[in-house]
């Protein structure tokens, strides 16, 4: 079979370079399905990626406004011309049902269109100096050579807001994505060729991140890593960068906290719940994994959760009907399986959560509610990345905050309430980067800043205006005019 499969090799120098290995990118939905054998390159392949890089990077950076906008908005004009087949790329690779694979594809789009016009709205400040007859100017300029490491559970927007901010901002860049999702970053990789990206301008270079990863965070002249992934992953990568002294953005985990008041509508706190906590298999770093319900409510809501959980129907990602693909791989199932054990070992109480066997051969889960929680217990401090989420029961809203802030994390927080008053200390006190009232913790817009605190983020925030902080290098420049 692996004669007849189509071969995607990496984008370098403006060439698409065949590499010596390749991996098969199954189908989560069903592994007898192979969309196609992707290059695993080795570290010579970064080497050359970052000799294009270095040749390109002056002209990139001297490039106009005008010249970055259209690149970039052509881009974003093809994602979402094709968004069907590119959506259905993404649910066969990675396992999203596809009206989330075309919802990703368009967010793609949207992201590289608000780039295009970043690129037009670049400006600095020209201010007085404290002292006479001096001009000070205050500027933004590209960090130079950007490398980008992506995660397989968005594999087309979280690689979009990467490169789109570090092109409109005038840098090079080189990205490895996700081994387990080549496939969306092949096909971002191809529309910037076809628009006419400049050779070396933008590298592809798919591989293992113990190879390739490595040898992109370890390359001195590589300038800055944004970074998307696990917090083991990250530390590493933290570290190098600090000795490195290489300017570093981290995105990792959370272990998101969704408290349902009893005063809440259970019309809006259970859709925000089921959303947060199931949609994408649980596959976000921004799920609801800790719903904190308050004793009042606790009971009539775990009835509702768990009606409408049981009626998600998990299938194929490309069945219309899905609502609940499948999990990435069998290694994420197992460990999915393992936290449903441990559940059970620590003496909650667990409902749904085992292995589905289905019409193909695929890594299908139920997804699962863990009730009669605390959240001292390992499934409420570790992430898990799956369908899975615990129930822990509160007396107030005083405790329920308590509970949310206490976690090594702090991506996003959420609280379904109807207290002005509550919503209003919430948004002030929960330890997160992103609050969600009456709204899932998952789910967010692309023109604003998207990131966390504590072990969840590490550097400047990603996306919006505020992408400039990590793409660009400040200059303040002092000219004598008497
Ligand atoms: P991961 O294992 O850390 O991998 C992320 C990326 O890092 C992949 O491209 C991986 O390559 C690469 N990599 C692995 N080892 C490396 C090394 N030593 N040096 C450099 N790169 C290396 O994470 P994942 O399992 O793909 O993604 C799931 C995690 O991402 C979850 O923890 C989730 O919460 C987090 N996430 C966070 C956000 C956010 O914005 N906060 C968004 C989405 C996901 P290979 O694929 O080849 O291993």
């Amino acid at each position: 079979m692996r004669d007849t499969l189509d071969s995607f090799e990496n984008l370098i120098g403006g060439k698409w370079v065949a590499a010596d290995d390749h991996r098969p990118n199954v189908n989560p939905s069903n592994t007898e399905d192979v969309i196609g054998l992707y290059a695993s390159a080795d570290a010579s392949a970064v080497e050359r990626a970052v000799a294009a890089a270095q040749a390109a990077r002056e002209e990139w950076a001297a490039s106009t406004p005008q010249r970055r906008h259209d690149l970039l908005d052509a881009v974003g004009n093809a994602l979402a011309a094709r968004k069907e087949e590119f959506g259905t790329l993404l649910a066969r690779e990675e396992g999203k049902t596809l009206a989330e694979g075309i919802g990703e594809t368009m967010r793609a789009s949207q992201v590289f269109k608000f780039f295009a016009g970043e690129a037009l709205r670049q400006a600095g400040d020209l201010q007085s100096s404290v002292r006479p007859d001096i001009d000070v100017e205050v500027v933004r300029e590209p960090v130079g050579i950007v490398g980008l490491v992506t995660p397989w559970n968005f594999p087309i927007a979280i690689p979009a807001w990467k490169i789109a901010p570090a092109l409109a901002f005038g840098n090079c860049v080189i990205l490895k994505p996700a081994d387990l999702t080549p496939g969306c970053a092949h096909v971002i990789a191809r529309l910037l060729d076809e628009a006419g990206c400049p050779p070396g301008v933008f590298n592809l270079v798919m591989g293992r991140g113990s190879i390739v990863g490595e040898a992109m965070v370890n390359h001195p002249e590589i300038d800055a890593i944004s970074f998307t992934g696990s917090v083991a992953t990250g530390n590493r990568i933290a570290e190098i960068c600090g000795r490195m002294k290489k300017k570093v953005q981290l995105e990792m985990g959370g272990k998101n906290p969704m408290v349902v008041l009893d005063d809440a509508d259970l019309s809006v706190a259970v859709p925000a719940c089921l959303n947060g906590t199931f949609f994408s298999t649980g596959q976000r770093c921004t799920a609801s994994s800790r719903l904190i319900v308050q004793s009042g409510i606790h009971d009539a809501f775990v009835e509702a959760l768990t009606r409408e959980m049981q009626a998600l129907k998990v299938g194929d990602a490309l069945d219309p009907a899905t609502q609940i693909g499948p999990v990435v791989d069998e290694k994420q199932l197992r460990s999915n399986l393992d936290y449903v054990e441990i559940a059970k070992s620590e003496a909650a109480e667990v409902i749904g959560g085992e292995r589905l066997e289905l019409e193909t051969p695929g890594f299908f889960q139920a997804p699962a509610l863990f009730l009669g929680t605390d959240n001292t217990m390992r499934i409420n401090r570790e992430e898990i990345f799956g369908p899975c989420g615990s129930v822990i029961r509160v007396g107030d809203f005083e405790e329920a905050l308590a509970v949310a802030n206490d976690t090594d994390f702090g991506l996003s927080a959420g609280i379904c309430t109807g207290s002005l008053k509550y919503a209003r200390t919430f948004r002030r006190k929960a330890q997160a980067g992103m609050v969600m009232v009456n709204l899932p913790t998952a789910g967010v817009d692309y023109h604003v800043p998207f990131g966390g605190r504590k072990g969840s983020s590490y550097g400047p925030r990603e996306q919006g205006r505020y992408a400039a902080e990590f793409y660009t290098t400040v200059k303040t420049s002092y000219v004598f005019a008497g």
